[in-house]
């Protein structure tokens, strides 16, 4: 067989230093196989990839269709906080922020035997506790953790407040109330702070956007309320509006005012946290 197989080479090709050996010869071709093979390996694992971040961005554009709450949550220019659109293009949602981790306590006013302001069968404790309810919602929704002093029909006291909020390590504190005077013709929401300049700056803050809000609003004041001495956080009292005023009254009790109050509170607490820290 040797012998043959040399007879056969040595009649058919004379051997010539310009031709590679067949072995060389096989093993470019081997190796070109190879590298045409990785490219194709290589291609595969692109389209594959490919289809991963297609079918994910897919899943992510049907879940931005079928939930509008990114739209809703912006309550900027909204004045009208009944009047949001909800069809055509999603409005874009303007806080920079990630709330993830930010605490805010809120402090409905009054509870129990204590109504605060009652005008007729209106009671400042179920107005202070409405508007709470409707500012934790919009701050659960941007993303916060929000404590209650209360989340029943509840007396407790003012101490109490301070202790449960410094105790959540809360990162601001707002205290809802309303207002009364003498004077029914005298109206408008007031933001208090005490002996605190990050306090100060979230009652500009918020009272900034109540009054961007189109809701009536005075300027802010400071003041020796117990639950803002007591508590380590920027706190604030806000005193949404007179219930002694007729026309602030019938607000008040509106599920839309309450809605508006809720909101501009919401953005002027969000603009606060812009840039703390989680
Ligand atoms: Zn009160």
């Amino acid at each position: 067989m040797e012998i043959q197989n040399k007879n056969r080479q040595g009649a058919e090709n004379a051997p010539d230093p310009s031709v590679p050996p067949k072995k060389k010869r096989r093993r470019r071709k081997q190796g070109r196989q190879l590298l045409l093979a990785y490219a194709i390996r290589g291609l595969m694992v692109l389209a594959a990839v490919l289809c991963v971040v297609l079918a994910v961005q897919g899943v992510r554009f049907l879940i931005s269709l079928s939930s509008p709450t990114e739209a809703q949550v912006d309550t900027g220019e909204n004045t009208g906080g009944q009047d949001i659109q909800t069809g055509g293009e999603p409005e874009p949602v303007e806080y920079t922020i990630q709330p993830r981790g930010l605490t805010v306590v809120l402090d409905p006013g009054h509870g129990g035997a204590q109504p605060g302001c009652v005008i007729g069968d209106l009671e400042e404790k179920d107005i202070a506790m409405s508007i709470t309810q409707q500012l934790k919602g919009e701050l659960e929704l941007l993303g916060f953790d929000v404590v209650l002093t209360r989340s029943t029909d509840a007396d407790v006291d003012l101490s109490e407040r301070a202790r449960i909020a410094n105790e959540a390590e809360g990162d601001c504190f707002v205290s809802i109330h309303c207002n009364s005077y003498e004077d029914d013709s005298v109206s408008g929401l007031e933001c208090y702070y005490f002996r605190s300049e990050a306090g100060e700056q979230l009652a500009e803050l918020i009272s900034k956007a109540t009054d961007e809000s189109n809701i009536d609003t005075r300027e802010v004041k400071e003041g020796n309320f117990q639950v803002l001495r007591e508590t380590v956080m920027p706190s604030v009292l806000i005193e949404v509006g007179y219930m002694t005023n007729p026309e602030e009254l019938a607000s008040l009790a509106s599920q839309s005012y309450q809605q508006t109050l809720a909101q501009a509170i919401a953005e002027g607490i969000v603009e606060m946290m812009e840039g703390q820290p989680a």
